[in-house]
């Protein structure tokens, strides 16, 4: 155990080597998350996002720098990660439930196969997929899918959870959906997490740091902290304070972009990557425990 930020990443740097030489992508990362806190990334398309989430997962080495989890170095893969993505990679000829049991075939932690079912079975109901565990994934929705993979990443009850542009592709309104729902899974299911968005008003309902990273080799160029503001549904995105933050995040991007002139941005970049205290829940008691 430690003290500090669950996910702990420090001047991280790392290049892909390519035909055409070594190819830069992070130079000077700082994230650090908190034991059960939710942090956004967001960042101009290309810039090390993705490569930052695999550098969490153990799946890529940093050439300089630290990644800790719970102060231990990331040398390589580990069950305690869930991922979920963009498009879910669902497997057509199972049921929704044999998806989202996959994991465990994979990777024994355990759990039996009953104990692994009736989280599965509960997990489906949290995210509003009860009566649809025999389906194929072909007869559910995309942001249903979405869903199912969400379960997935959480079978296993991982300790880092990583959602990288999880609901990008699907449309305002079912996005919105899914962000309610994620606040649901976030009440019961007690992961640290790291949501990669393009989305500064996503970044702002769900997470309670956003970090937002310059153009590549990215950097940290700017901590956004968002003030624990009790229960909360859609209409908090209307309000003057989350109005002031989205300018704050629009323009650390414009600057990110170098769409911003020199002398702003010289007066605007302010990373702050040290860690806060950890996040209490935002929204509330937790009542109904998944399994
Ligand atoms: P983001 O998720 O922010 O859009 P990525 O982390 O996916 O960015 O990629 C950052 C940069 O690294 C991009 O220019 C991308 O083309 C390049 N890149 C990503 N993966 C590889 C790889 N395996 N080999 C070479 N270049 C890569
Ligand atoms: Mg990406």
């Amino acid at each position: 155990m430690t003290d500090g930020p669950l996910i702990d990443i420090r001047g991280v740097r790392h290049a892909y080597r390519t035909a055409g030489g070594p190819l830069p992508v992070l130079d000077g990362l700082d994230v650090a998350v908190a034991d059960g806190g939710f942090t956004a990334v967001v960042g101009p398309s290309g810039c090390g996002k993705s490569t930052l989430t695999r550098l969490v997962a153990g799946l890529l080495i940093p050439d300089a720098g630290e990644v800790r989890v719970h102060g231990q170095p990331v040398t390589g893969p580990r069950s305690n990660v869930g991922m979920a993505f963009q498009n879910p990679v669902l497997l057509e000829w199972r049921t929704i439930l044999d998806n989202v049991l996959l994991p465990l075939e994979i990777v024994r932690t355990g759990m039996t196969k009953a104990e692994g079912t009736d989280r599965a079975r509960a997990l489906l109901a949290l995210v509003g997929l009860e009566g649809f565990e025999d389906k194929r994934p072909s007869e559910l929705s995309g942001g249903m899918r979405q869903r199912a993979s969400l379960c997935r990443a959480l079978i296993h009850r991982p300790e880092v959870l990583i959602l990288d542009e999880p609901f990008g592709a699907l449309d305002a309104f079912t996005r919105e959906d899914l962000w309610q729902i994620m606040h649901r899974v976030k009440e019961r299911e007690p992961f640290t997490g790291v949501l990669i968005t393009h989305d500064l008003r996503e970044s702002i309902f769900l997470a309670d740091r956003v970090v937002v990273l310059s153009g590549r080799p990215a950097r940290t160029q700017y901590v956004l902290d968002v003030p624990d503001t009790g229960p909360r549904d859609l209409d908090h995105l209307y309000t003057p304070e989350a109005a002031e933050m989205l300018a704050v995040l629009r323009r650390q991007i414009e600057i990110a972009q170098g769409r911003a002139p020199a002398e702003e941005h010289a007066a605007a970049a302010a990373p702050e990557p040290v860690p806060g205290p950890p996040a209490p829940g935002r929204q509330g008691a937790v009542t109904g425990a998944v399994p």
